[in-house]
């Protein structure tokens, strides 16, 4: 097996700004594992948030050795010996998986959503994220996205309320709240998802900061919006933890290490009892593609990461209306659309 990798620009259609950063550029890891005149693609996307960026990436990618693996099909010996050839490193440990995924369904000329025995009728709307802004440039975003049913709103900084009221002047669509960790203080968190179900919000994700579990349960216990855990949802591991403080988690494959624990976490969930959001970073269409194949058994997708940008290099998953249409393609489904040398 072969592995080679590129570094890529993602130009993002509007500064991208959350509780706890902002950006115009970002910056993500592109890679092929070619076998047997095959070529599977896989993507990082690294997070601040979880101390990565793209030379971390390489970094791990260039310590790897595949070459002690002849057949991808051997999926569960390379992900464990992947797993396990440094800590962390949870996106470009993603990007291995789901180079391999997408090798295997291009081998047997196989979609991955067939091969899970899945329903592609049944994947469900995605939102489409509004990040924090002026008034002035929500109210013209919130425009933008008329197609989409369903908007994700970026609260937890200083200016909440002229959000929503900005959003509320222009729609009324069902919105999704996504704090990142903003409210710090348990009453100020009650405060807002109180006053966000009045606004006709769905739900809330994680209004708390992550080491902040008991706050966060301490809240759940006074409000009637469901919370869903995001900075608190990383790994198969910390799905039971959740229990009786969230009502669902947001698996993304950056954090989760790729489409092979996303699904143990998956069926983590479901025997929880909890709710399953499928997100996405900033990501091209490889990486939304290979979360794309999961979704006929979540319910709630936040999958717009490749629909932010403006020089996406690949064809695969599209939003029609919100809602994901899957294609018969192979793998993960996804075609380059510009000749990327990697
Ligand atoms: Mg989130």
């Amino acid at each position: 097996m072969t592995l080679r990798s590129t570094l890529y620009d993602l130009k993002l259609r509007h500064t991208f700004t959350i509780s706890r950063s902002s950006r115009d550029i970002s910056p993500v890891v592109l890679l092929e594992i070619e076998h047997d005149g095959i070529v599977g693609y896989g993507e990082a996307a690294p997070s601040r948030r979880y101390g990565e960026s793209v030379e971390t990436v390489q970094q791990f990618l260039a310590g790897l050795n595949l070459g002690q693996f002849d057949d991808p099909f051997q999926l569960e010996s390379i992900l464990d010996s992947v797993q396990g050839s440094a800590e962390g490193n949870y996106s470009a440990k993603a990007a291995v998986d789901i180079a391999l995924h997408d090798w295997i369904g291009g081998k047997m000329n196989l979609p991955l959503w067939k091969y899970w025995g899945l329903d592609k009728n049944k994947t469900p709307i995605s939102s489409f994220t509004i990040g924090i802004d002026t008034p002035e440039v929500i109210e013209r975003k919130v425009r933008e996205a008329e197609e989409y049913p369903i908007l994700k709103v970026k609260l937890g900084g200083e200016n909440d309320q002229e959000i929503i009221r900005a959003i509320r002047k222009v729609t009324k669509k069902t919105l999704r709240v996504d704090a990142n960790e903003g409210w710090k203080v348990r009453e100020t968190a009650v405060e807002k998802i109180k006053w966000l179900e009045q606004e006709g919000v769905e739900f809330v994700e994680q209004p708390m900061p992550a080491t902040d579990l008991a706050g966060t349960a301490w809240v759940r216990e006074r409000v009637n919006l469901p919370l869903v855990a995001d900075e608190n949802s990383l790994r198969l591991h910390d799905v039971p933890k959740l229990q009786g403080v969230f009502d669902g988690i947001n698996i993304k494959l950056m954090k989760c290490t790729g489409l092979r624990e996303a699904m143990q976490m998956v069926h983590t969930a479901r025997a929880c009892g909890l709710k399953i959001m499928v997100g996405c970073m900033i990501e091209t269409s490889v990486a939304i593609s290979a979360a794309a194949q999961l979704t006929p058994l979540i319910d709630y997708a936040d999958l717009d990461g490749a629909a932010l940008t403006t020089n996406d290099p690949f064809d695969g998953v599209t939003l029609v209306e919100g809602r994901l249409v899957l294609s018969d393609r192979p793998g993960i489904g996804v075609v380059k659309r510009d000749p990327v040398r990697l």
